[in-house]
């Protein structure tokens, strides 16, 4: 198991940072902070380390700007509000980078932008050709362009799949709380950071029920997702207050700061990452007890046998999330046969595919390698 002490030998670090440390009511933009996260990035530079910033904050500085008090309803205010916003805000990232001579770049991505294989790459050369050159990337998601079908949503979530598509070393996401909480510490006082995680789904699903809401409890539930996406690849995450002196050196030192969250020792193929988090399944497959458990518990394809229904109007290829038959999300995979199809070869065996059918692509409805469980 990864311990804190080699994350020490981390490279390639992407660093999010929240808005609620960037932003100050008072002045806009917390410049003590900025300045600070400068020198810090500053320093680890010279040392040789790779630095990728994921900044919020936009929204929130555009309406401190513009005296805004309450979130706008509508999205094309909100949109128009983050495009103002987001020009301030690379603005005060340049003005205290720059006192270091440090060079900044802006890219905002949607979650097209990673979905589109040809888009993904062109935006991991982009991103790449920025680092070599030494240029820190100051990314945001594109809120001016993204509605609601391509976007990611938050910038928890974002900074993962941008630690996944450069192959960083770490995930630091800084924020304004201590750590993770297994409960709510408004509520419960005396409740201290849990240190390690090893076993983030369990929390996630805690989180999601006691919250009810996808913000959760002061936004930890995508936090959660975040560090489970980039575990799944093998990469580290630390969540920490952002405001903390000199947070970020001394979570490279292995310092005990934050929550600390394990990767997978054997991490999941980019396909099988592509599948889980970067696609919008199509459709849903139903399946009975048998099938969950072969699933689950032995590690077997998805055949016919076990399918009771399907939902949607999937095709061939297209990734379908399989749910149990009290509609918990199992797995995600890809399909070999359209929903169509699968409706009339579901609960029968594979040896009578040809028959129902006329003809048989495979044995599965979904193979093994094209399967992960969620
Ligand atoms: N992209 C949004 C902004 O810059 C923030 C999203 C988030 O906070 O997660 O205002």
């Amino acid at each position: 198991m990864l311990t804190r002490n080699e994350i020490k030998k981390s490279k390639r670090i992407v660093i999010k940072i929240g808005s609620s440390i960037v932003t100050d009511e008072n002045e806009v933009i917390d410049e003590r902070f900025l300045n600070h996260l400068a020198e810090q990035i500053n320093f680890l530079q010279s040392k040789g380390k790779e630095i990728i910033i994921v900044s919020s904050g936009a929204v929130a500085s555009g309406m401190m700007v513009l005296k805004i008090k309450e979130k706008p309803k509508s999205i094309s205010e909100k949109q128009a509000l983050a495009a103002f916003g987001q020009g301030y805000l690379i603005a005060k990232y340049n003005e205290f980078f720059s006192k270091f001579g440090m060079l900044i770049a802006q890219v905002l991505l949607t979650s097209e932008d990673i979905a589109d294989r040809k888009r993904y790459l062109n935006a991991k050369n982009t991103l790449e050709t920025l680092i070599s050159k030494k240029i820190i990337p100051i990314i945001n998601e594109n809120d001016t362009v993204a509605t609601s079908e391509i976007r990611l949503g938050d910038n928890d979530n974002l900074s993962a799949e941008v630690a996944c598509l450069l192959e960083a070393d770490l995930l630091i996401i800084l924020s304004d709380v201590e750590g993770f909480y297994e409960d709510d510490p408004r509520k419960r006082k005396s409740v201290k950071i849990i240190d390690t995680v090893t076993d983030v789904g369990k929390y996630i699903e805690k989180v999601s029920n006691l919250s009810g809401s996808k913000v959760g409890t002061g936004g930890i539930y995508t936090k959660l997702q975040a560090a489970k996406k980039v575990m799944l690849m093998g990469i580290p995450c630390v969540l920490a207050k952002g405001k903390m002196e000199n947070v970020i050196l001394k979570i490279l030192k292995g310092e005990k700061i934050g929550t600390f969250f394990v990767p997978l020792e054997k991490k999941i193929s980019h396909k099988k990452y592509f599948i889980a988090f970067n696609v919008k399944p199509k459709g849903k497959i139903i399946i009975d007890d048998g099938a969950k458990e072969a699933l689950i518990k032995r590690g077997k394809s998805l055949l016919p046998s076990g399918v009771i229904k399907t939902v949607g109007n999937f095709d061939v290829g297209d990734v379908v999330e399989i749910e149990d038959k009290k509609n918990n999300k199992i797995a995600r995979g890809l399909v070999n046969y359209s929903a169509v199809e699968v409706e009339k070869i579901k609960g029968a065996k594979s040896s009578e595919i040809e028959k129902k059918l006329g003809y048989k692509y495979e044995d599965e409805v979904i193979h093994r390698n094209n399967l992960v469980l969620i």
